[in-house]
């Protein structure tokens, strides 16, 4: 008789950062019954490829990559448009022999936004803050619905042209300290910088120029709340927070490996929230 080995994914991270990832993944197996295991697992930048290109031999039938190993990632694979437009892979699986990879983050972007602020999409204009490897994700994501105008702004004026050449005409850069002035006409905004994480200043953005019908969305998760939502809210307008779009981009890996796609309850929420707010 033929023992049937349980599947397993991984974290391939260095250093094993402390991640949510497990705590997501062994709700998902335990409430779908399903027979199966995620761990971390540390390795080191000199012996990433070897691990990765061995994935199967070390008993994975996939993984999650985080710093620093994303844009390596994305060389030692097969990626799809999203892994290559970010420019960075976080889920590796395989399809036909081949090691595959995409970036989930731009779908939990958008699954997240879909979920918390459902018909956020009936808007010309959005404006996204910052243009490091989240911001990347965030503008694909929203040229790839169909957004007509992704105002793009970053500290760093550089990267914002850098990130406007990339994805064409439909991104507009503009200048930092120019933010303002596009308020009035941003049915979306997007913070994609670590301003507001803990230990870091806030992002200082006047939200009573923002139109009524407005939605802003904030990457950072710790804290939960950030202070831009919190002004966000207390004006009445809709928000979308960096947990959900964390939960979300955890779907599909769980679907290419396990072979069932997972939700995101509330009570997985409930969960990752007490763990979050634990440190
Ligand atoms: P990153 O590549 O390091 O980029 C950081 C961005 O923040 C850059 O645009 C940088 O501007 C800007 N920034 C940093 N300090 C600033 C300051 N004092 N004033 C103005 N701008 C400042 O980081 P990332 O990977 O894109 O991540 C950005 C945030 O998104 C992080 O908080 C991360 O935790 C969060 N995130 C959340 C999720 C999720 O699932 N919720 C997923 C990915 C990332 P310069 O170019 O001028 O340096």
């Amino acid at each position: 008789m033929t023992a049937t080995r349980a599947r397993a994914a991984c974290l391939i991270g260095w250093p094993a950062a402390h991640s949510r990832s497990p705590l997501i993944h062994h709700y998902w197996l335990r409430t779908l019954g399903i027979e199966g295991g995620y761990s971390i697992e540390a390795v080191p930048p000199e012996g990433f490829a070897e691990f990765v290109l061995h994935l199967s031999a070390h008993g994975f039938v996939g993984a999650n990559v985080t710093i620093p190993h994303k844009e390596r990632a994305l060389e030692l694979s097969v990626p799809d448009a999203r892994a290559r437009a970010a420019g960075a892979a976080n889920t590796l699986w395989y399809a036909n022999g081949a090691l595959r990879s995409t970036n989930t983050d731009i779908e939990g972007f958008i699954d997240n936004l879909d979920a918390s602020t459902p018909g956020w999409d009936r808007i010309e204009d959005a404006l996204v803050l910052g243009a490091g490897g989240s911001a990347r994700g965030v503008v694909f994501g929203l040229i790839e619905r169909g957004i007509r105008r992704v105002h793009l702004a970053n500290r760093t004026m550089e990267r914002t042209e850098g990130l406007a050449d990339q994805f064409g005409a439909r991104v507009c850069p503009v200048a930092w300290d120019a933010i303002g002035d596009l308020l009035p006409r941003a049915g979306l905004v997007v913070n994609a910088t670590s301003l507001g994480m803990h230990g870091q200043p806030a992002l200082d953005l006047d939200v009573g120029r923002l139109p009524r019908h407005a939605v802003v969305a904030d990457l950072v998760y710790v804290p939960l709340q950030t202070p831009l939502l919190a002004a966000a809210r207390a004006r009445g307008l809709k928000t979308a927070d960096g947990l959900g779009m964390l939960l979300h981009q955890a779907v599909r890996g769980f679907e290419l490996w396990f072979g069932q796609r997972p939700e995101v309850t509330a009570e997985l929420r409930a969960l990752v929230e007490a763990d979050l707010t634990k440190v």
